[in-house]
């Protein structure tokens, strides 16, 4: 049946050629599962079927769709891989070892220098830190392998069920940490919010049912109310021969609901959008007339007026929203919009992948969200130090707020804390480096090295072998593999002195 679904998706845009290809990687994906079970006790590939029609409901290319049918069954065999290749290409055998490598979490042997632990005992920081980076990596190399990723996410959080409780927990609370907000910051409005309320009854569970018994009578009875708006809104319109394409209400997700209430008091009568109006129309003109024509009928609240068609947030969103006193006095929020944002809205970066068989395919997908892009420049042109300064300001990770991201001169990544100094950035690469360390080039100019590094910076290190850790250091040492070497040479040193003396 999960065959059937995906096939029905896939035939309202692919050609019978490649349909004929995706049949193929189906049988390929069954054949490599064979009678593999899930926890839940079902087929494995049903999780890869599922999994590739989210991404068809979607519209994503060929490419990215036999990609995610085949997401699971590389295990590092050269075997499979060099069969994947001669069936499927080049590419699709890349996205496919991008979303594998993401599920790895690579275990740093000095996390654990004496024992062998699992997975699941990685503290939930190191992990989570650890998955981010990669996720940033892949994003910048090729983003279809993060659509790919968080499809897999989906599916796997609507059968969390059957595993174990420690496990649901763990694996939800990384979906609200990191997928979520990646999802986010890559503009994906729906999977987002998909994302974040299938994880937060398992994260809360308790704030969930309360939060549900206080919504849902709220809920609708501002459903009941908002009907009454729209058959009035209807006729203004109308009345003054704005052409609308479709008005509908939405009620505000879970999560992001909970989220908001926590910022005012757990009161749901301040949340003026619980249940917001929602207007489409075939072009900015009419939407700015739409606005126009609200606020001659009904009051706007001062400062909720908020234009972000002519200044879209940073992850692409654009609509106008308005708040107002509506009928009765009723405080209403509208959010009025096209039809091309509503699709980035709710697509984000994914909106320019949508397979289009007008254009040549490898066309569509070139467009970029600017800071992922600077991202990836910043890995390849890691000399180049006039686009840091700007990237201090565009690359700014809202995702791990308390964190920064610093690269060395070959590119690599090192994420610290905030706070973190140069010091703590050349004990990261090496303690000889560490220890040795005496100046430090950020981003091109020579500073101290008990310099406060900033998101973004490019920082190499230049070492003496005369120059030794000294306990000053330690009020500049923010991370605890710093802190520990610096210790520990101090009190080598006075060891060594007191047997001088
Ligand atoms: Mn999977």
């Amino acid at each position: 049946m999960e065959e059937e679904k995906l096939l029905g998706l896939l035939s309202k845009y692919f050609n019978d050629r490649e349909i004929k290809e995706v049949k193929k990687a189906i049988f390929f994906a069954k054949k490599s599962h064979g009678k593999i079970k899930r926890a839940s006790g079902e087929n494995f590939y049903l999780h890869p079927l599922r999994s590739t029609s989210k991404l068809a409901r979607i519209r994503m290319g060929k490419d990215t769709i036999i990609a995610a049918l085949l997401h699971d069954i590389l295990e590092d065999t050269d075997t499979i891989s060099i069969e994947v290749e001669k069936r499927f290409g080049k590419d699709v055998l890349k996205l496919i070892k991008g979303v594998t490598k993401l599920s790895k979490v690579r275990l740093k042997t000095s996390w654990f220098p004496f024992r062998k632990v699992k997975v699941e005992q990685i503290p939930i920081f190191e992990r989570q830190s650890e998955t981010l980076k990669k996720m940033l990596l892949a994003m910048a190399e090729d983003v279809r392998v993060i659509f790919i990723k968080l499809a897999d996410k989906i599916d796997n959080m609507e059968t969390l069920g059957s595993l174990s409780k420690e496990k649901q927990e763990r694996i939800a609370s990384e979906v609200l940490e990191i997928y979520a907000p990646i999802a986010n910051r890559l503009g994906m409005g729906k999977w987002k919010g998909t994302l974040e309320d299938l994880a937060f009854p398992y994260v809360y569970p308790e704030e969930y049912k309360k939060l549900q018994e206080l919504a849902i009578p709220k809920i609708k009875e501002r459903e009941k109310y908002l009907k009454i708006v729209i058959k009035e809104l209807k006729l203004m319109f109308k009345g003054n021969n704005i052409k609308v394409l479709g008005i509908d209400y939405r009620a505000k997700k879970w999560y992001s609901l909970f989220l908001k209430l926590k910022k005012y008091d757990m009161n749901i009568n301040k949340i003026y959008d619980l249940v917001a109006v929602r207007i489409i129309l075939p072009d900015i003109e009419n939407c700015y007339s739409a606005l126009g024509i609200i606020h001659s009928k009904w009051k706007p609240l001062i400062g909720r007026i908020k234009d972000y068609i002519a200044l879209p947030k940073p992850n692409g969103y654009r609509s106008l929203h308005t708040t107002v006193f509506c009928i009765d006095g009723k405080i209403t929020e509208f959010q009025i919009r096209t039809p091309a944002m509503h699709q980035q809205a709710e697509l984000g970066i994914a909106a320019h992948w949508i397979y289009d068989e007008k254009k040549v395919s490898k066309n569509n997908g070139n467009e970029k969200i600017r800071w992922l892009e600077e991202f990836a420049k910043i890995q390849k042109d890691s000399t180049s130090t006039t686009t840091t300064k700007d990237l201090a300001n565009t690359f700014k990770l809202d995702l791990f707020s308390d964190r920064i991201f610093v690269f060395t001169p070959q590119g690599d990544v090192r994420d610290l804390p905030l706070g973190a100094s140069a010091i703590d950035f050349a004990y990261s690469i090496h303690t000889d480096i560490g220890n040795h360390c005496a100046g430090a080039k950020i981003n091109g100019k020579l500073q101290s090295i008990k310099t406060i590094l900033k998101n973004g910076d490019v920082i190499e290190i230049t070492t003496n072998k005369k120059t030794k850790p000294s306990r000053d250091w330690l009020n500049f040492a923010k991370t605890q593999i710093a802190r520990g070497h610096i210790r520990k040479y101090a009190k080598r040193s006075i060891l060594r002195i007191n047997f001088r003396s």
